[in-house]
């Protein structure tokens, strides 16, 4: 079949369906001719239960089970809901097997050889609970409670399992903080320091919009439902313009492709903005109306020269007139920054000048334009406080760990954090989260992780990189076996999370395992004797108007399923932002503050580089990959089956070092190598690679047990203390 944008873009957000109704998904059906079709009928036959996907993706799928005796047995989107209509992405499409997995682990385990020779024994749930709380005791008596720490991140998006569940256990022996800035808060930060908010416009109204424009985003890998209400903007002569140094599916399909220098943003921004308020291109009454300092931007851009921001940022002169005439023609313009761009040194500088040439254009205010960054409007509207039972926790003062700076944490001599000594950690119990395939520096993170003096739980429901060198695995339950209640953090809907089925094996939920550890620790508080159930109601207690003017409570959410929260419609359209001046900031005391240009920040990303890695000639970004979410869907055979082991490098770049298609090639930098599988495509420029995020070393075919991480960078971004993987630069060879 031969495909144009239209049916490309239809094929993507169709790509769950196809594989499942062609038999291609092992444990959804298993009909491979048509006569067989019954089978998949016999699986829907069944109760049905709603559950809303809680992987890390801003689409948030409600899901429909199919129950039988007590089995899950079908997965299909809950079609009632228009965004996620009947079909979850490639990922929701194996929930049945990934629930199923042959490799759950079904029962508690301890190492009986040193750590890491993969040696275990069998015990009992009462054994397990014996043995941690007994050390976790001890090393509060000797350390502080400050040498306990946990580790997660977005293995579970729900209320109680990302946050509640656990966060009350480790509120109440007053832990470590873990700061899980991986995503998002440099972006935020940089967002914020223009307009007040970091929240944006329902995306359901780019369907309005006249110029779509993706800025660090993959919509086919983590937004592959947004892509239809494009497709119907597109229908009506909506324009794409896509800025990525990636040429992501929907790149290949835009308008207008803008393929920058990894982090470079900031002065391709400055050069369009330069332009057009030198050719009276801005918009006067919306700048004059809601904003503040423009005189600021003005000024500093007469330092600035169009030719050397293009240069830096390698755009030819052609594709940047075109960016501006669809920019500047446009009369409703969509901006979607993406959390890509934000993993960069310069990443909140980015999002801040993203916001900034938005304001000289006059795109906000009006239903089609606006720009969205991370919209917390359905998932901060309920009482995340009550949830976690934040009183329980009476020490503030235990210090905190950057997610991002792991490594440095758990150094066995000079253990640091945010660039200060901090105490030594004794234990680690990690869930939702898999440190050794998705913290940077994973050589360095393994290494200290198989310290014998570092007590080390994990809690999850397959193995993986980290669960090897554990003292004591556990058995965690899927989000599916158990309930909670969340918002999508790019959609405006609340959604129900209702049990499917009972825990597999021994398998514990998060809430269950967590409430009875604080029990085994001898804590009595009354917080820990509620049900999933009590939570979700003090979720739902909130007073947010994003709850209270829609009329939305916990009868309502539970018997609905789903419901779309409040938001001012026009976003915006009152022009009062939420910075200090009630206006747009085009100069910013907190970026001043910062140590940055209060108005746009020139630096560049090798600014923040040792010269060893500065010199190397690539820039390796490393996003996500559509067939997996961060490390999770290994278990799953028919995912693994889609390489996450690849290198992508430019045509000239690869004759240069005699590399070809499908060579083994050597990855490498200060940090560590990688053994990988070329992949020569001009879907990147020279200079830059491209791999695969949070991929785990034993899956990895080329037999070496490396992975991606062991070589990205742990230094964080310029704001908000977020990672920066995609500021990492390597050399590349043939293996
Ligand atoms: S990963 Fe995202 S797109 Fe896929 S089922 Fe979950 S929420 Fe939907």
């Amino acid at each position: 079949m031969k495909l144009n944008r239209r049916s490309f873009l239809q094929s993507v957000g169709a790509a769950g369906a196809t594989a499942s109704l062609s038999g291609l998904v092992p444990g959804v059906t298993n009909a491979k001719v048509r006569g067989e079709n019954r089978d998949i009928m016999a699986k829907r036959q069944g109760d049905i239960v709603y559950h809303s996907c809680l992987r890390n993706c801003a689409d948030r799928c409600l899901l429909k089970f199919t129950v039988q005796n007590g089995r899950a047995t079908y997965v299909e989107g809950a079609a009632e809901q228009r965004k996620t209509g009947t079909c979850p992405c490639v990922k929701g499409m194996t929930y049945i097997q990934y629930t199923y997995s042959p490799d759950r682990i079904l029962h508690p385990m301890e190492r009986v050889g040193p750590k890491g020779s993969g040696k275990w024994r069998r015990i009992s749930w009462d054994d397990a609970y014996g043995k941690i709380a007994g050390r976790f005791k001890s090393i509060i008596e000797e350390h502080g409670s400050q040498a306990i720490m946990p580790y997660s991140y977005s293995g579970n998006y729900g209320a109680i399992g990302m946050y509640g569940a656990a966060e009350r256990f480790f509120n109440k022996i007053n832990a470590r903080f873990l700061d899980r800035y991986v995503c998002a808060y440099s972006g935020s930060y940089g967002v914020m320091s223009a307009l007040g908010t970091s929240n944006g416009p329902d995306p359901e109204d780019s369907v309005y919009s006249d110029l779509y424009i993706s800025h660090g985003w993959n919509e086919a890998a983590t937004n592959v439902h947004y892509l239809k209400y494009i497709n119907v903007a597109r229908d009506k002569g909506c324009k794409v313009i896509v800025v990525n140094p990636i040429r992501t599916p929907l790149a290949s399909q835009a308008d207008l492709h803008i393929q920058l220098r990894p982090g470079t943003d900031v002065h391709f921004f400055a050069a369009v903005m330069k332009y057009m308020i030198d050719n009276d291109l801005h918009d006067k009454a919306y700048i004059d109306a809601n904003t503040k300092d423009f005189d600021a931007l003005v000024k500093q851009l007469k330092t600035v020269s169009i030719d050397e921001c293009l240069s830096i940022s390698n755009v030819g002169n052609d594709d940047f007139m075109e960016f501006v005439k669809l920019y500047t023609e446009a009369k409703l313009a969509h901006w979607r920054l993406g959390y890509g761009i934000v993993r960069n040194y310069t990443g909140g500088r980015i999002a801040r000048a993203a916001c900034l040439l938005h304001a000289v254009g006059g795109h906000y205010g009006k239903i089609g334009n606006g720009l969205s960054y991370d919209n917390m409007q359905a998932w901060g509207c309920g009482d995340h406080d009550k949830v976690r039972a934040k009183h329980l926790r009476t020490n503030h003062d235990v210090g905190h760990v950057n997610i991002t700076e792991l490594a440095k944490a758990l150094d066995p001599v000079n253990p640091t954090a945010y660039d200060a000594p901090c105490d030594p950690v004794k234990a680690m119990l990690f869930y939702n989260g898999n440190p050794a395939a998705m913290a940077p520096d994973v050589n360095k993170v393994l290494e200290h992780m198989k310290r014998e003096d570092l007590f080390v739980v994990g809690f999850d429901f397959n193995m993986h990189d980290s669960m090897d060198v554990c003292d004591i695995i556990l058995p965690a339950a899927t989000q599916f076996e158990t309930s909670d209640i969340i918002g999508s953090y790019g959609f405006f809907d609340l959604q129900v999370c209702d049990q499917v089925i009972e825990p597999l094996g021994e398998s514990k939920s998060n809430w269950t395992f967590f409430s009875e550890l604080a029990k085994a620790m001898g804590y009595t508080d009354p917080e820990f004797d509620e049900t999933n159930d009590d939570m979700i109601r003090q979720f739902m207690s909130s007073d947010s108007p994003h709850l209270v003017n829609a009329n939305i409570d916990y009868d309502r959410i539970m018997k609905e399923k789903f419901i779309k929260v409040w938001e001012q419609r026009p976003f915006l359209a009152d022009g009062k932002f939420g910075t200090e001046s009630g206006k747009i900031e085009f100069k910013s005391k907190y970026m001043e503050k910062k140590h940055f240009h209060p108005v746009l920040d020139l630096g560049q990303v090798e600014d923040w580089m040792i010269p060893e890695e500065r010199n190397l000639p690539f820039r390796m970004v490393s996003p996500a990959l559509i067939q997996r979410m961060n490390c999770e869907f290994y278990n799953v055979k028919y995912i693994r089956n889609f390489p996450a082991y690849t290198v992508t490098i430019n045509p000239n770049d690869a004759a240069a070092r005699g590399i070809k298609d499908n060579d083994k090639v050597r990855v490498f930098n200060h940090r560590g190598e990688v053994f990988l599988t070329a992949v020569v495509s001009d879907q990147v420029d020279t200079g830059v690679v491209l791999t695969v995020k949070n991929n785990l070393r034993r899956f990895n075919p080329n037999g070496s047990q490396t992975c991606t991480n062991m070589l990205t960078t742990d230094r964080l971004a310029d704001l908000g203390g977020c990672s920066a993987y995609h500021s990492t630069n390597v050399d590349i060879q043939k293996a």
